[in-house]
């Protein structure tokens, strides 16, 4: 069903101001290399589902309390971060979320939200909307659920819906390709199911569990062309990266992260990204300006087969300038986790 009126006049508001926001976001960042662009943040470790290929949920965590949650978002309020966007887990399982997305609206930070959708209803779409919502990201991985992922085109599709017709907020599908993808056609389906809803679409490319750099095949090259000219509405569009990852080729960048980009997982500790939690696995609040500088001009050596594509858009504003001399070194010796990872396959955006 179409949006009503009113929607789109919200919708097309608190796009148009989302877009100057992120304006000003890039102007700061090209401007100052000294605050966070782009943070992920867990307010939940626990899922709805168990998808067979991730390593970032668990079936028992409890929540962050909510004045754990404010106090980590004011730390990173104070560092300047422009973009926070929550993820899991599954985020939207937390009972207070909605409290936590208006705080970093009243810190001033844009604010997104990685799903995968199963709680998602008129009434949770709305309080979305009130909260202030800007970004939200469904990764659908198949057209029909299967033994590996139940985040499916036939599951989600109502909710997709749901959101086309309530949601203010820019919402982006993403749909994956690669090693272990059973039928490439199902990224090719769910983009257009995205465009017809109006929606962004980017996709992801996954790889073998040996994490080497593997060529897509002919015809999943030419859906990922195909599914990058649809989403060309997404920041994404930019990401050369991703077409050198589709055609195998290693990827010369600078990883900003530990600085520019930052991951606080569940129990507020600062790692570089989902895949390599563990460096530095410092607590948020001893994370000094200092650290953030050191590991800025840190050479990360797991770059150039990297696969997580948001620290690369992040990348992308600063890999003209400040080459990287230093060498990866664990500020505090790493914490003992119990799913220590190396790199993953970036599947698991929710
Ligand atoms: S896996 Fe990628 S994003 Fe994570 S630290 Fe390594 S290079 Fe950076
Ligand atoms: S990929 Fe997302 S939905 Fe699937 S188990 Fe992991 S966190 Fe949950």
């Amino acid at each position: 069903m179409r949006a009503s009126v009113k929607t789109r006049l919200r919708r097309g508001l608190r796009f148009a101001r989302t877009r100057a926001r992120e304006l000003r976001m890039i102007g700061k960042a090209l401007a100052s290399t000294k605050h966070p662009i782009l943070v992920h943040i867990i307010p939940m470790r626990q899922c709805n589902l168990a998808c067979t290929y991730c390593n970032e949920y668990d079936d028992f965590s409890k929540p962050v309390p909510l004045p754990e949650m404010k106090k980590r978002l004011d730390l990173l309020a104070d560092m300047g971060t422009s973009i926070i966007t929550i993820s899991g887990g599954e985020p939207l399982m937390h009972p207070e979320l909605d409290e936590v997305i208006r705080h970093m609206r009243r810190r001033g930070m844009i604010a997104g939200l990685i799903t995968n959708g199963f709680y998602l209803n008129r009434e949770r779409i709305e309080r979305l909307n009130e909260a202030g919502l800007e970004h939200l990201q469904i990764s659908i991985d198949n057209v029909v659920p299967d033994e590996v992922s139940k985040k499916s085109l036939k599951t989600l599709d109502g909710r997709l819906e749901m959101l086309s017709e309530w949601a203010v907020f820019q919402v982006n599908i993403n749909s994956v390709l690669g090693s272990g993808v059973k039928d490439p056609e199902d990224a090719l389906k769910i983009a257009r199911r995205a465009v017809e809803l109006g929606f962004t679409s980017t996709v992801g490319i996954i790889h073998d569990n040996n994490g080497q750099l593997k060529p897509l095949g002919a015809r999943e090259q030419e859906i990922f062309e195909e599914i990058m000219e649809l989403g060309k509405r997404s920041f994404s569009r930019f990401n050369e990266f991703q077409h050198n990852v589709a055609r195998g080729r290693k990827h010369n960048w600078r990883c900003r992260s530990g600085s520019r980009y930052l991951y606080i997982c569940e129990d507020g500790l600062v790692h570089w990204c989902s895949q390599q939690r563990g460096y530095p696995g410092i607590p948020l609040a001893q994370y000094t300006p200092e650290m953030r500088h050191r590991e800025y001009f840190t050479e990360k050596f797991c770059a150039a087969r990297c696969t997580v594509s948001c620290v690369q858009q992040v990348g992308i504003l600063d890999n003209w300038r400040d080459p990287q001399n230093l060498k990866p070194m664990p500020m505090t010796p790493p914490a003992p986790q119990p799913q220590l990872v190396q790199i993953g396959q970036g599947r698991g955006d929710s």
